[in-house]
């Protein structure tokens, strides 16, 4: 089975349409969301782009605040604290990574944890332990969903976390946790990862790593959720797995493009309307 992320971002589109509709009616304008994009980097470029495209569709308002990669930590802290501060913004990110020039600085110790989309603000990853966040992080939210959409079961699933990154690799180990499957987080030290992997029922590859995971590394029936995203030969785009010969082994999994990527973003638009309704619930 294909779990197709592209078909389901398709379908909760037309449902995003009516929900800016009322969400304009109350606010007086279009909810609206900023992006920082500090530098050139080709891939943030790309995902900003898609966004700002989902934005158009919606009628959301997007608007990008470009930043030269010279610009210093004192000046996007304040870039930062001035749109937390900004009643007509209701959802704000900054695209990761940021430059070489910025190492050490943190964005997301700054950004308004009520205005905080990506749902990865300190505050917003530990008050989703405790099942409060004002937003949860995108991609792994994302893939639950996808993942349900398909109807897996996920209790008492054995399953595989490949990375543990702040933004994909923790909280899908938590979030699959929450959902009552048992969860092995595995990283660049872990030892014989692909002799165990047979032993899951379920494999979230998100080291990074093209093709890193195969077929023939699987148990008959898993399921892969896909996560990493590269550039490959001939400027294809794959992921961390190789899906040749997931059909022989009964394999279900999300394909590289169409699959996490347009659930990420998909959950971003979610995420930046539940933040809006619980603002206007507090009014
Ligand atoms: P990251 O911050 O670089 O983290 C990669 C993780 O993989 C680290 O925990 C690392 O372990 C682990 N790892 C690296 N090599 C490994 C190996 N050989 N064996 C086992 N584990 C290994 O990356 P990320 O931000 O989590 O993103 C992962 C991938 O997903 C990237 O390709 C990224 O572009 C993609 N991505 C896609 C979406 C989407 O919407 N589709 C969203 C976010 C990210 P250590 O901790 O030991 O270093």
């Amino acid at each position: 089975m294909i779990l197709d992320g592209s078909a389901l971002s398709q379908k909760k589109k037309l449902n995003y349409v009516k929900r800016v509709k009322y969400l304009t009616e109350k606010l007086g304008r279009a909810p609206s969301l900023h992006v920082v994009l500090v530098g050139e980097d080709p891939a943030s470029q790309v995902y900003v782009g898609h966004k700002e495209k989902l934005c158009i569709a919606t009628a959301v308002t997007s608007k990008l605040h470009k930043l030269d990669s010279k610009t210093t930590k004192e000046e996007l802290k304040s870039l930062i604290l001035k749109l937390n501060n900004d009643s007509n913004v209701d959802g704000l990110l900054v695209q990761l990574p940021l430059p070489e020039s910025l190492k050490g600085f943190d964005p997301l110790m700054y950004i308004d944890p009520r205005k905080d989309v990506d749902g990865l603000s300190p505050m917003n990853m530990g008050l989703m332990i405790k099942g409060e966040a004002f937003a949860e992080p995108c991609t792994p939210k994302g893939i639950i969903e996808l993942l349900r959409e398909h109807s897996i079961e996920l209790e008492g699933l054995k399953a595989c976390v490949i990375g543990r990154s702040e933004t994909v690799g923790w909280p899908m180990a938590w979030m699959l946790t929450r959902e009552n499957a048992t969860v092995t987080v595995c990283h660049s030290k872990t030892k014989n990862l692909k002799d165990s992997l047979k032993s899951f029922d379920l494999v979230v590859a998100a080291a990074g790593r093209p093709e890193f995971v195969s077929a023939a590394d699987l148990k008959e029936g898993a399921i892969v959720v896909d996560v990493g995203i590269h550039r490959g030969k001939d400027a294809k785009l794959v992921g961390d797995f190789n899906p040749e010969g997931s059909e022989e082994k009964n394999l279900s999994y999300s394909p590289v493009p169409g699959g996490v990527g347009p659930m990420t973003v998909s959950t971003l638009l979610e995420n930046l309307f539940s933040l809006i309704e619980s603002k206007l619930d507090c009014k």
